[in-house]
Formats: C-alpha cells, sequence, structure tokens
C-alpha cells in the first residue's frame, strides 16, 4: 500500500469454511448457535479463531479460568497447606506471561503493554488466590458442608450430543448441586434497565442440570453461578424447565447440521443484526456483516467502521489524529475523526476495518477514540488463500 494508494474498494475476504457437522453442543456454545449460524461455523475453524482479537479482559479471564481448571483437577494437591498461596502466585504469575507473550506478537493487540494495566487486573488476581485455596481447602478434605466434593466432572449425555464439564458437583444429603464458575461479567442490563442475570448463564445451569440426570439418573436440587466478581446466585432445579432446555438445544443442533450441508454457500449461514453481531468476535472477516450494518443499529459504543484513511498527524500529547471516510459500518456515512491511537502503522490511503470505537466524549457526533478494546484490521491482515484458511 503506501506509495499506491488503495482508493478502491475494500477487498472482499470470501469467507472460507470446511461444512463441518457439529457432533455435540457445550451448554456454553448454546446462545451462538442460536444466535447466528454462521458464528458457530466461524469457531470450528482454527484459522479464523485464532486470528480473533481477544483483548485483556478475555486473556486475564482465561488466565483465570485456566487457573481454576488447574486447582479442580487437583495439578496443586501434593502441596502443603503453607504452600498454597505461594503456589498459586506461581501459577498465576506463569499463565499471565503466556498471555503477555501472546499479546506482544499480536499483530492486533501489540499496543495493550505489560497485564499490570490491563483493566481488572489485581482484582481478578485477588479474587482468583482466594477461590484458589478455598477450593484446594475443599478437595483436600474431600467435602464441604457435610457433603462430598468432586470438582471437574465431565458429562457426555443424550447419546453424545450434550457435552460439558460442571465445575463443582455436591453431594448431600439434601440433594445434588452444581456450580459454575464464571470469571467475566454475569448480569446485564434489561429493558427496563435493571440488573439481571444474563439469561444465556442460566440456561447453561439448567442444561448442566439436565446432563447430570441423564447420565446419573437424579435430577440436581440447586445450582450455583459463582462469578470472580464475588457473591453467589442459585436457582432451583425445575426438572421440566431444565429437560425443555435439554430438548431445545437437540433441535438447534440438528438444525445447524441440517442447514450447513444444504447451504450453497457459507454466507447465507449468517443471521446478521444489531443484536447478533455486537458481541460477535468474526466481525471483522464476515461480509454479511458490513453489507448490512447501519447506524439505524444503534450503536452507542463498540462501533464499527470500514473506510480510508484520508490523513494522519501527531497531536502535542503524542497521539495519532486519523481522519477517516466511513463507507460502510454501524455509522452514517462520513469522514471521522479519530484519536488515540499511540503507535501509527496506518498509511494514507489505505483501506481499513475498525472494530469496538468510542464515541470521543470531549468531541463532537463524528469524532471516535480508540481504545484497548479497539480492533484495527488492515487488507493485508485477511487470508490471501483458501489454503490460509482450511488447514
Ligand atoms: S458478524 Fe453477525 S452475521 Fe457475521 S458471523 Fe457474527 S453474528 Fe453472524
Amino acid at each position: 500500500m503506501g506509495g499506491s494508494a488503495n482508493m478502491g474498494k475494500f477487498m472482499r475476504s470470501p469467507i472460507l469454511l470446511k461444512k463441518l457437522p457439529l457432533e455435540y453442543v457445550s451448554p456454553s456454545q448454546i446462545s451462538t448457535l442460536e444466535t447466528c449460524f454462521l458464528q458457530t461455523a466461524f469457531g470450528t475453524a482454527p484459522w479464523y479463531r485464532s486470528h480473533t482479537f481477544v483483548g485483556p479482559k478475555a486473556r486475564l479471564g482465561r488466565v483465570c479460568h485456566t487457573l481454576l481448571e488447574k486447582v479442580l483437577k487437583g495439578e496443586l494437591d501434593h502441596t502443603d497447606r503453607v504452600e498454597w498461596r505461594t503456589e498459586l502466585v506461581k501459577s498465576w504469575d506463569s499463565l499471565v506471561k503466556q498471555e503477555e507473550k501472546a499479546v506482544q506478537s499480536s499483530q492486533l493487540e501489540g499496543h495493550l503493554g505489560p497485564a499490570q494495566r490491563w483493566p481488572g487486573y489485581s482484582m481478578l488476581r485477588a479474587r482468583i488466590l482466594a477461590i484458589g485455596h478455598e477450593l484446594l481447602g475443599h478437595r483436600q478434605s474431600g467435602s464441604v458442608g457435610g457433603g462430598t466434593f468432586r470438582s471437574e466432572v465431565w458429562f457426555s449425555a443424550y447419546g453424545g450430543k450434550l457435552h460439558g464439564r460442571a465445575d463443582v458437583v455436591r453431594i448431600s444429603p439434601s440433594g445434588v448441586e452444581l456450580e459454575d464458575y464464571k470469571t467475566g461479567e454475569v448480569y446485564e442490563q434489561a429493558d427496563n434497565l435493571s440488573q439481571i442475570v444474563k439469561p444465556q448463564y442460566l440456561r447453561q445451569l439448567l442444561l448442566y442440570a439436565a446432563m447430570y440426570h441423564d447420565t446419573a439418573g437424579e435430577w440436581p436440587v440447586r445450582a450455583y453461578l459463582v462469578p470472580l466478581t464475588g457473591g453467589k446466585i442459585s436457582i432451583t432445579i425445575d426438572p421440566a424447565e431444565a429437560e425443555g432446555e435439554a430438548q431445545k438445544a437437540l433441535i438447534s443442533l440438528s438444525a445447524y447440521n441440517k442447514s450447513i450441508a444444504a447451504a450453497p454457500a457459507m454466507e447465507l449461514l449468517a443471521s446478521p443484526s444489531a443484536a447478533s453481531c455486537r458481541f460477535c468476535a468474526y466481525k471483522a472477516f464476515c461480509e454479511p456483516f458490513w453489507s448490512d450494518a447501519s447506524a439505524s443499529w444503534e450503536w452507542q459504543s463498540s462501533i464499527a467502521l470500514e473506510g480510508v484513511v484520508l490523513s494522519s498527524r501527531l497531536s502535542q500529547i503524542g497521539e495519532f489524529l486519523l481522519e477517516v471516510q466511513a463507507h460502510r459500518g454501524s455509522v452514517v456515512n462520513g469522514v471521522y475523526k479519530i484519536s488515540g491511537i499511540r503507535t501509527l502503522n496506518l498509511e494514507v490511503g489505505e483501506y481499513v476495518r475498525l472494530l469496538n470505537l468510542y464515541p470521543n466524549q470531549s468531541g463532537g457526533e463524528r469524532e471516535l477514540r480508540i481504545t484497548d478494546y479497539t480492533e484495527i484490521w488492515r487488507q493485508s491482515a485477511y487470508p490471501q488463500s483458501a489454503e490460509d484458511t482450511l488447514r
């Protein structure tokens, strides 16, 4: 690019995906499966999965999740109580290092810097160390609150079509209880602006309960969501409701497999909409998204635009100020001023896709800001051939 400025259109990147049927579905996959078949298909392709933007929040979530898994699998059971904290800190540090290394070598995330400055670092570290300590205590005694304690319990239920792993199963005289640890936010805003537990998480608990019943022949009485941010959310298991969720999941799995077998092109599996695309990790690769997205979607944040860089200059505070002519995305077409970028490898005339831009609070309507969560996609980052993606 550069001298021979690309003032044409953003080159369409064909969606190159194998038609891979799903053998089974897990509770965490269900909401994606019901939102957009194309998003599910992207998730089955290693090339696309490894080229998505992960971001600091998800990277810290991954650290917490892996550390929890180590504890629940018994990998620290050989240590004495006095060594637990040291061992947990060692594991945390080594997992964080891996994520920092991945960030340093990532085209999209190189700007994130050391993990200690990622949002939520100190709080998550403190919480996961405390939870790890508590779980090690339960594992060592094999019991909690008078009941038995099992962790990392795998299920293959409904003829192998539903798979999943419950973090904790507790069996007490009053019945079976399940626990599912969540590293991210568990609440969302309802239409009436109240805070509610994410419905997909409640549904996951019901699916775990149905899988437990299908494999053990007994219904759990209760299930808990355990967010790392603190607290514990409890639901009473209604067997009819849980069985209904399992049947709905089986229907979705079968519908997906039939659809990919029949689709003449994978793009036809897409269900673009303001709600389904908002948090999809594959927007950068998804032509149906760019064709359908418009300002009418009213995304106030996480703004997406595709366009051409008209100018760039370094401001007095050491940030680059870009002017980008937007041609497509969740904005009205026009020229936008974009600030917040400290290292710049974009050139005037270059076509880009920018995802997760935020309004510049101190600026005007056409002023946007790049944050730690912004994805900057250059044309050269896209797959150049089918071989790139179908391996
Ligand atoms: S961006 Fe939208 S249409 Fe494309 S895969 Fe994601 S959810 Fe589906």
